[in-house]
């Protein structure tokens, strides 16, 4: 990450908390902030906005960021998951000060909760899940004590221990918090500290049987490890007054937990369930389809780290829920691939043209600029050759008006070579279809221009058939064909919005032969189509695969424009 980069973004209202807090001295100038993911799935977009606000904030305060795994739910956790965490991290251009596991704080979690019971402020209660629920009250009316809640702290204490010695089943008894049952804010009405689950958990095994609840743990997670601002999404907003009661009521260290809205963005879903079905009921080839909003597809898709910066910085942090438009995104890939990646030509839909009066046999190696946005990235050498390909759509027996690409009688530009003019169209006699154009080429104009100054408009891109490499290219779009996929009526499912064209693959591309020795990963853009790359799982050697990046933006007015 550049300096430029690590500079403070415009002051939104997490950094005015901030300033303000390092004005007043409050933590002497600490800034320590986490990024706390449960590994129960891949991480995706909405967490890379989280990411870059944590460790981006660490970086531009000279403070610290940790990553901790929020793993206190066993039955849905697992290595894979904290592996690919770690990977999109880095990825995304983080190091970590801290690594934590909430699980490390079991012990003590449990000796706090100990100490809480002996203080008298919590009770095993009895009541199952369903009756804590209907206990509750509602928004209007107190819910109702607990018949357990005066239970004497050594009839608490021994109970406790049962719990954990794995007396009891499963959902029969909890520890709850004895805070107050007609508080407005349910969060405060005897929340749950512990629940019996009898499940292996992915590091500490079988040595628990009662696991501590989100509450009960993450604010003095944060607090062991002196985070001085806590921040999360809105929905942890009416969390916050339980956060600040458990660290005063243990007389520990105190974060401030600062709330902002997450990420949303149109044509997709981002929530760890739904993506995790997704890939269970194969809608998807796995976690990091390049359809996927994961950071693991979205890598695979051929974004950069530099875009997803961008992406969350521009579209910065606010308290309001709202949705971002795909555009953003795109074009922040955009905007960086169009400086850093070379420019080739490809042909997604082949028709072969032949140059007539070209001689048998000649090939000329014609200069070709790498990146007109980059002039460090040089020129290559292009072979041309009496064959060609161009795309299907360059060509029109009877064209519309204003097309200014090949078509019987019409003259076109060659990129980086010559100027062509069409004379006739072979058919199939059976079918009629084209089976391909014979053109004539002006050999004055190699590099593209003519000496009489004569005005050809239209630039069309071409690949040789005898060097031509063949490639598979897969075109992706939206998952979802609608921009708000879970906005369904009553008792529908947000998969009935699953676009079923999200995916095109075209299996016989032409591609320049410079193309032949691109890693896996490589991000190119073919001329006048988008941008692309070498698919890091599918491409193998002498057949490769490309995925669709993003395709340019309004590529024909500005080619045709430019004449
Ligand atoms: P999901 O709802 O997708 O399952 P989550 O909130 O359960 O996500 P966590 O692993 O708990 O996922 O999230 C880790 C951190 O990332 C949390 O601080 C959470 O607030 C933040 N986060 C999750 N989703 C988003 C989002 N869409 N936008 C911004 N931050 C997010
Ligand atoms: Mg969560």
């Amino acid at each position: 990450m550049s300096t430029e980069e690590a500079r403070p973004q415009s002051v939104d209202f997490i950094r005015t908390i901030i300033n303000e807090d390092n004005a007043s001295g409050k933590h002497g100038g600490r800034v320590h902030t986490r990024f706390p993911p449960e590994p129960n799935g891949y991480l995706h977009i909405g967490h890379a906005k989280s990411i870059c606000l944590n460790f981006g904030i660490a970086k531009e305060y000279g403070g610290k960021c940790n990553l901790r795994f929020d793993d206190t739910n066993p039955a849905k956790e697992e290595q894979e998951y904290v592996d690919s965490i770690m990977e999109d991290v880095r990825w995304l251009g983080f190091e970590w000060d801290e690594l934590h596991y909430a699980s490390d704080y079991f012990d003590q979690l449990y000796d706090w909760a100990v100490q809480l019971i002996k203080e008298g402020k919590a009770y095993v209660c009895d009541l199952t899940g369903d009756q804590v629920r209907e206990t509750r009250g509602t928004l209007s009316e107190p819910g109702k004590n607990s018949p357990y809640r005066d239970r004497t702290p050594a009839e608490n204490l021994e109970l406790f221990e049962q719990m954990k010695a794995g007396k009891f089943p499963d959902g029969t008894r909890t520890l709850r918090a004895k805070i107050d049952m007609a508080s407005p804010n349910f969060n405060l009405r005897d929340p749950v500290m512990y629940r019996i689950l009898h499940a292996e958990h992915h590091r500490t095994g079988d040595k628990w049987c009662i696991y501590p609840m989100y509450d009960w743990t993450h604010g003095q997670s944060d607090s062991l490890e002196r985070i001085t601002h806590s921040i999360c999404t809105l929905e942890f907003e009416n969390h916050r007054p339980l956060y600040d009661w458990y660290v005063k009521a243990l007389g520990i260290f105190h974060p401030q937990q600062i709330e902002f809205a997450r990420l949303n963005l149109t044509y997709t879903v981002m929530s760890k369930r739904k993506l995790l079905e997704l890939v269970r009921d194969k809608h998807v080839s796995g976690w990091d389809d390049p359809r996927m909003p994961t950071i693991a597809g979205i890598r695979r898709r051929g974004y950069t780290p530099e875009a997803m910066r961008a992406f969350c910085a521009e579209i910065g942090v606010s308290k309001y829920d709202g949705v971002i438009e795909r555009n953003v995104l795109e074009n922040a890939v955009r905007a960086d691939l169009n400086k850093r990646a070379a420019r080739v030509m490809a042909v997604l839909n082949p028709l072969k043209i032949v140059i007539t009066n070209y001689p048998e046999g000649q090939v000329e190696m014609l200069d070709a600029v790498n990146n007109p946005e980059d002039p460090a990235a040089g020129t290559r050498q292009v072979p041309f050759s009496r064959e060609l390909y161009v795309e299907q759509d360059d060509f029109r027996e009877v064209p519309p008006k204003k097309y200014y690409r090949l078509a019987p009688g019409q003259e076109v530009r060659l990129r980086w070579g010559y100027l062509v003019r069409c004379t006739d169209v072979v058919k199939d006699p059976a079918t009629g279809e084209v089976k391909e154009v014979h053109c004539t080429y002006d050999p004055a104009t190699r590099g593209g221009n003519a000496p009489d100054g004569r005005k050809v408009q239209g630039t069309i891109h071409w690949v040789s058939v005898a060097h031509a490499l063949t490639a598979e290219v897969r075109l992706y779009d939206h998952l979802f064909k609608v921009p708000a996929p879970e906005d369904v009526p009553p008792g529908g499912d947000y998969k009935q919005n699953i676009n079923p064209d999200s995916l095109v693959t075209l299996t016989n591309c032409k591609l320049e032969p410079s193309l032949a020795q691109a890693e896996p990963g490589t991000r190119v853009q073919f001329e006048r189509t988008g941008y692309f790359c070498v698919d890091t799982v599918d491409s193998k050697p002498g057949k490769p695969v490309f995925n669709r990046t993003v395709s340019l933006r309004d590529s024909w007015t500005k080619i045709e424009k430019k004449g």
